[in-house]
């Protein structure tokens, strides 16, 4: 227990979480509309399949931890102008898609997609389904807030085909809900939760964080068990990152309300415990699965994948994203489309596209994406598949890496015999910080660092 301790305190640094490589913050606006657009028009390789990202911003009320693009409103009519501005995008974008194209995954993220009434649910489905050819057993997932919900929401998801479901409950501790301004009864969550499983979703999710204020060892506790009891599929357990410089309302969060370091750590500590007792395997950054799902057997297999939303089981697909400050991502490049609604909805409404910045990938880039993306999904790395594939010598090319990488492995986060790099036991909560080590762009001068939350 002393040495994890001593481990999570030595390794709480600063870092990306590898959603992307190079990290969202390395974007530039020299790559933008044009740039996207010539992408778009070259991208025809079919064998690649697509995934497309739908970003819905609004939600209700704000909680005060929030770091999504979002916009707080009741005002639906917001809602309803920015549905018709996102089928105008994608009309766009789906112009330049080949025919033989198949979609293999669809997410809708937010803000809050549920914040739509179930018959714009509908009709969004309906106009996806219109303009792509969707793969039979594709994945299609939404994010859903128990808050405001109805089972005519849930019913409009199942008529659109969604088979995935992602429940936000945060923590089902009263004073940690009213503190971050989202008040959602245990009671609610277990409500719509039979809901869902009545309507026939069998893989369900629930986004919990850990880290809010208020929140102690034994509070979190109870939460995990009330959880665990409800048995979803899978869960992602996020650290709460407090940077209310940059995210100006979390200012509404009192520092002193915060857990301290210590505790924090007999967090992270105890979500492994109980998660791991409760039969749900570590799938890699703050992840866990049960053994028989998809996103456990994609890891087992080497076939497990991260991008924008997470860990996925669709490697070989192309990203496109619709709505405000949507990512897309080709194999080239990613594209980050206009943060602000009114940006988005000029650009939009002039017919053209909504790219802000982005980047193309260079053979290094592409090379140290694969690198980490192999410690972050795959947990090793084998140097001589790693150098025939790549045409390199892994150890010349790496030999900066490799220097650091001998600090991490005395503490035990990886093993390093010659032909392997392998992530330990240990290691898994130290993920962030073993594919730091092979991060170019975080070698470069302190003054043009972005600022990451922390990595444990
Ligand atoms: S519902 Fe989600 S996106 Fe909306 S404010 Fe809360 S955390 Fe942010």
């Amino acid at each position: 227990m002393k040495t994890i301790h001593r481990l999570l305190n030595k390794y709480s640094l600063p870092g990306p979480r590898y959603t992307s490589y190079p990290a969202a913050p390395y974007f530039s606006k020299r790559f933008n509309e044009k740039t996207w657009r010539e992408e778009l028009e070259t991208n025809q390789n079919k064998e690649r399949g697509l995934s497309l990202y739908l970003h819905i911003p609004f939600c209700d009320t704000l909680c005060y931890y929030c770091g999504c693009h979002m916009v707080a409103t009741r005002n639906y009519a917001r809602a309803e102008s920015y549905l018709d501005l996102l089928i105008k995008e994608i009309d766009l974008i789906a112009a330049f898609i080949s025919p033989g194209r198949v979609v293999r995954q669809i997410h809708w993220g937010g803000g809050t997609p549920t914040y739509l009434r179930p018959d714009d649910i509908r009709r969004l489905s309906k106009h996806i389904t219109g303009r792509f050819a969707i793969a039979a057993g594709a994945e299609i997932g939404c994010e859903v807030d128990p808050r405001e919900l109805t089972e005519d929401h849930i019913a409009a998801l199942k008529e659109g085909g969604f088979n995935r479901l992602s429940l936000g409950v945060q923590d089902l501790d009263d004073q940690v809900q009213r503190s971050v301004n989202r008040v959602q009864p245990e009671s609610l969550v277990r409500k719509v939760y039979g809901w869902m499983r009545k309507t026939g979703f069998n893989s369900i999710n629930f986004d919990l964080m850990a880290g809010l204020p208020h929140q102690t060892v034994a509070s979190f506790s109870t939460t995990l068990d009330k959880i665990i009891d409800m048995s979803p599929d899978r869960l992602a357990v996020f650290n709460y990152a407090h940077l209310p410089d940059r995210i100006k309302h979390q200012k509404l969060i009192q520092t002193a309300d915060l857990p301290d370091f210590s505790t924090r750590i007999e967090l992270q500590i105890l979500i492994h415990e109980k998660l791991s007792a409760a039969g749900y395997a570590d799938i890699g950054l703050d992840h866990f699965a049960r053994t028989g799902d998809e996103l456990f057997k994609a890891r087992q297999n080497k076939t497990l994948w991260r991008n924008f939303q997470g860990y996925t089981t669709h490697k070989e697909c192309d990203i496109f994203a619709f709505g405000v400050s949507g990512i897309s991502q080709t194999e080239e490049v990613y594209a980050q489309n206009l943060k602000t609604l009114d940006a988005y909805a000029e650009r939009i409404g002039e017919g053209k596209l909504a790219t802000e910045r982005g980047l193309r990938a260079t053979l290094d880039d592409k090379i140290r994406r694969d690198a980490i993306m192999q410690i972050m999904c795959g947990l090793e790395l084998d140097k001589s598949d790693f150098s025939k594939k790549w045409q390199i010598d892994f150890d010349h090319y790496f030999s900066d890496a490799l220097q650091e990488l001998k600090n991490l492995e005395e503490d035990g986060l990886v093993e390093a015999p010659p032909e392997k790099i392998r992530v330990t036991a240990t290691g898994h909560i130290f993920l962030r910080n073993i594919a730091m080590t092979f991060d170019f762009y975080l070698k470069q001068a302190e003054t043009e660092k972005p600022k990451f939350s922390k990595t444990v």
